[in-house]
């Protein structure tokens, strides 16, 4: 699919939800989009033990976010790295930013190129289906794919589709852990909704799968930047 003007979107969405796997979904498509992640940037600095991924993983080994102003800097710097700022830029953020002071944040730095959010999807997945999903996920810490056991297991298990490697647990993917994430979500999202509702810019796609919730997303994507 091409665009007919720079696509700006934020996926939100309970963790297990499958933002990084709607995310794989659209790079396919959409050939001029590029992503951050913020849990994979942060899974990124942790295996690479720098000294953020060492802060970065007392907190996330907890459930708990990362201070505000830590993920600003971090994904204000990749996303100028990027050359996201420019205008015609056309991009994706997954997991970031998740709290109303990073919204604003965010808003306040992207304001001054005039390329502020312009699409925010929230998927919304019944919470049942979640906590399974959850228990069967794997992840490839360099590149962010996922699998998961029961409906789309790697072609060799416990191994990288594309380059072989192995796949790791997220050690944060294990139910005591798990809930407190989910709490901290339902805590932060409302005020994170509103935020984005009063720019006239929030929508939501529900359903059981990612496999139904794609082609509602991107017809949304299509009906509002795009020709298919
Ligand atoms: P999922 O990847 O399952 O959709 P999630 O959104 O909980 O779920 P990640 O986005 O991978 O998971 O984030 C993992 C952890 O990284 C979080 O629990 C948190 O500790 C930290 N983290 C990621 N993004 C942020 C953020 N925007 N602000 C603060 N902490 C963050
Ligand atoms: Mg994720």
């Amino acid at each position: 699919m091409s665009l007919t003007k720079p696509l700006r979107l934020l996926l939100l969405g309970a963790p297990g939800s499958g933002k990084g796997t709607q995310t794989s979904k659209l790079l396919a498509k959409i050939p001029t989009l590029t992503s951050i992640s913020s849990g994979d940037l942060l899974r990124k600095e942790i295996s690479i033990k720098s000294s953020i991924g060492k802060t970065a993983s007392k907190y996330i080994e907890k459930g708990d976010l990362l201070p505000d102003s830590i993920i600003l800097d971090l994904i204000y710097k990749e996303l100028s790295d990027k050359n996201w700022l420019s205008p015609n830029a056309t991009w994706l953020l997954d997991g970031f930013p998740r709290t109303l002071n990073q919204a604003i944040g965010l808003d306040n730095r992207l304001s001054k190129h005039n390329v502020n959010i312009n699409l925010v999807v929230e998927l919304d997945i019944p919470e049942d289906v979640i906590l399974q999903r959850v228990e069967n996920r794997w992840v490839h810490i360099p590149s962010g794919r996922v699998y998961n056991t029961q409906y789309n297991p790697p072609k060799i298990p416990g191994k990288d589709d594309i380059t072989g490697e192995n796949l790791s647990k997220r050690p944060d993917d294990n139910a005591q852990v798990f809930k407190q994430r989910l709490q901290k979500y339902h805590n932060e999202i409302t005020p994170l909704k509103k935020f984005y509702e009063n720019q006239n810019i929030l929508h939501k796609v529900s359903g059981e799968t990612s496999d139904i919730i794609f082609p509602k997303l991107y017809n949304l994507i299509i009906s509002k930047f795009g020709k298919s």
